[in-house]
C-alpha cells in the first residue's frame, strides 16, 4: 500500500504554494487525441462514419466506458469517455437539490483531474493540465470525456497506471483501455473491479 501514490496527491502542491495549471488546450494533447482518434477509428471500424476531430468518436452505451491512455516521452494522457449515466446515475437535467449537488460534485472531480490516476510514487507524475467541459444535460444523451495530461519526471518508473476513475464511476458493466506507448499499442478490457494497466 505504501509502494504507490496516487497522481492526484501531487496536485496539491503542498510545498511550491502553486496550484494546477490550466493550460488552454496544448497542441500536443490535440495531436495525440487526434492519433487515438485515428487509431482507434480504423481498428474498430469507425472510419467510414462521420471522422470530425473532437466530436464523439466512440460508441454512446450505457455501462460502456473508454479510457485512452498514451505515454510520450515524459507525458501520461489520460482521456475518459462515458456516458452521463454512468458518471452521474442519471442521464437528464438534475431534478432536485441532492441531484444538483451530485452534477457539482461530479463536474468539480473531472474539472480537478483528482483520483483519475494512481501510478507508482516513483514515477514522480504530476497533473499538468485538465481540459474538461460538461456536456449539456437534458437533451437526450450525453456523454463526459474529459481530458488530462501529467508530467513524469521518472517516466522509466511507469510500469503501469491504475484507472482509480473506475471507482467514482457507476454501474460500469465494461471498461476498455485503449493504450500507446514506445512499446505498447493495444486494447484491454478491465473486468471484475480490475483496476491496473500494464504500461510495458
Ligand atoms: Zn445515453
Amino acid at each position: 500500500m505504501t509502494t504507490a501514490n496516487c497522481v492526484h496527491h501531487g496536485t496539491r502542491s503542498s510545498s511550491s504554494g502553486t496550484s494546477v495549471r490550466r493550460l488552454p488546450n496544448p497542441a500536443w494533447v490535440v495531436f495525440l487525441v487526434a492519433v487515438f482518434i485515428l487509431v482507434f477509428a480504423v481498428s474498430r471500424g469507425f472510419a467510414d462514419e462521420d471522422d470530425t476531430f473532437g466530436h464523439e468518436h466512440g460508441k454512446h452505451e450505457h455501462g460502456a466506458v473508454t479510457f485512452n491512455i498514451a505515454l510520450d516521452g515524459d507525458t501520461l494522457l489520460l482521456e475518459l469517455d462515458a456516458p452521463a449515466i454512468n458518471v452521474l446515475g442519471f442521464e437528464r437535467a438534475p431534478r432536485n437539490d441532492a441531484e444538483r449537488k451530485l452534477v457539482t460534485n461530479a463536474h468539480a472531480w473531472l474539472a480537478g483531474g483528482r483520483e483519475m490516476l494512481r501510478v507508482p510514487s516513483n514515477a514522480a507524475c504530476r497533473l499538468q493540465s485538465a481540459n474538461f467541459t460538461a456536456p449539456k444535460l437534458g437533451t437526450g444523451h450525453a456523454d463526459y470525456q474529459p481530458r488530462y495530461a501529467f508530467r513524469c519526471s521518472n517516466p522509466a518508473a511507469l510500469v503501469w497506471v491504475e484507472v482509480w476513475a473506475l471507482r467514482k464511476l457507476k454501474e460500469v458493466e465494461r471498461a476498455q483501455v485503449n493504450l500507446i506507448t514506445p512499446q505498447a499499442q493495444r486494447q484491454q478490457t478491465l473486468q471484475g473491479g480490475e483496476l491496473r494497466v500494464p504500461l510495458k
